[in-house]
């Protein structure tokens, strides 16, 4: 009998890569800013049109790419983050895994201007399906811009799996949000079918916050800050007043990396215990820093989810953290007008 075991060819494997990555447009959005940031962008400019769906381009005036890392950016496991498996556990960068832009390219239209401050030209890419179509030297700003069209273009049951313009705009609003909240200090705008939804400019975490959610949060935010050996914790809890039926702004970032976690939800939560009407939800920005030997982030694709060395003392920290601001800043209790 004949051997029937084959290696995948390249673009196969990474449509297969790009399942994982990639599941609405709002995770193209999530993967693009975060390379603009890794690239020390200050000024990160998101365009969208039809929620994502026909456009994702982002903008950055970042250290951009010469022309062969250029080609190189949408080889599978191609990074420019880590060199040796060590290095995940000293990450001060967003990506490693070189896995997203091969993934993007295998199933959209992609294409890149790029160039490096040093350099006099840019360089052009443009990419299908995996396929190179071109590749030019070209007159450019210096940064890089990468536009993602026709999501899903070549596999039509992952499109037709998108929900409508709506939600999916919400998500890539939400991913926008995410992106925004842990780096106030990059100035960001996002355009949607031509119409301008967000312009942050560069600034501190309040003043981040009240520029994304309004000017009437401002007076609703109790800093919260604490120190320890195991981690520090800085950022603000809404006051109850502030609290939401929906779960609804609750952002918890974890060395500038939004993260879920329901167990450290819970600790904050637990905190408000005896402060919130029933069934409401408190608002929260909460970051903490955590050395990075204690944290593991590559357990999950999309990163959002992480493996924490001690999540108990986490859990005991963030609740007393929050506990201590609320006392502080004198927060009483909401009546509960449910009843
Ligand atoms: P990762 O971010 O995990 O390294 P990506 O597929 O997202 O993988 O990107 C591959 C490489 O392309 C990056 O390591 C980086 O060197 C380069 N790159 C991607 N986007 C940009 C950008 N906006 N500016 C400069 N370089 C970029
Ligand atoms: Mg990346």
């Amino acid at each position: 009998m004949a051997d029937i075991i084959q290696l995948l060819p390249d673009h196969v494997a990474n449509q297969i890569a790009a399942g994982e990555v990639v599941q609405r447009p709002a995770s193209v959005v999530k993967e693009l800013l975060e390379n603009a940031i890794d690239a020390k962008a200050d000024t990160i400019t998101l365009v969208v049109k039809d929620a994502g769906k026909t456009l994702v381009q982002v903008i950055d005036n970042g250290i951009g790419m010469s022309n062969t890392d250029a080609r190189l950016s949408f080889e599978r496991h191609a990074t420019s983050k880590i060199r040796v498996a060590e290095d995940l556990f000293h990450l001060n960068t967003k990506g490693f895994r070189g896995e997203a832009l091969a993934s993007i390219a295998a199933i959209a239209h992609v294409e890149l201007i790029t160039r490096r401050e040093m350099d006099e030209l840019g360089t052009q890419i443009k990419i299908e399906g995996s396929k190179v179509i071109s590749q030019e030297v070209i007159t450019a700003p210096f940064g890089t811009s990468i536009a993602v069209k026709n999501l899903f273009y070549n596999i039509p049951a992952r499109r037709n799996f998108l929900k409508s313009d709506a939600v999916e705009l919400r998500h890539v609003i939400d991913e926008f949000h995410r992106v925004a909240l842990a780096h106030p200090d990059i100035a960001f705008t996002l355009y949607h079918n031509n119409g301008e939804l967000f312009n942050l400019p560069a600034s501190n975490l309040r003043q981040r916050v009240v520029n994304v959610f309004g000017g009437k949060t401002n007076e609703k935010l109790v800093p919260v800050n604490e120190e320890t050996e195991i981690a520090g914790i800085t950022g603000f809890v809404g006051k109850p007043s502030f609290a939401r039926k929906s779960r609804g702004e609750q952002f918890f970032f974890v060395n500038d990396r939004f993260v879920k976690s329901s167990y450290l939800h819970h600790a904050i939560t637990a905190a408000f215990e005896g402060l919130l009407p029933q069934k409401c939800h408190p608002t929260y920005f909460l970051y903490f820093n955590i050395d990075p030997e204690k944290i593991d982030i590559n357990i999950h694709p999309t990163k959002t989810e992480i493996k924490f060395e001690d999540e108990h003392s986490l859990y005991a920290i963030l609740r007393s953290a929050v506990k201590h601001s609320l006392g502080q800043f004198n927060v009483a209790p909401v009546l509960d007008f449910q009843h």
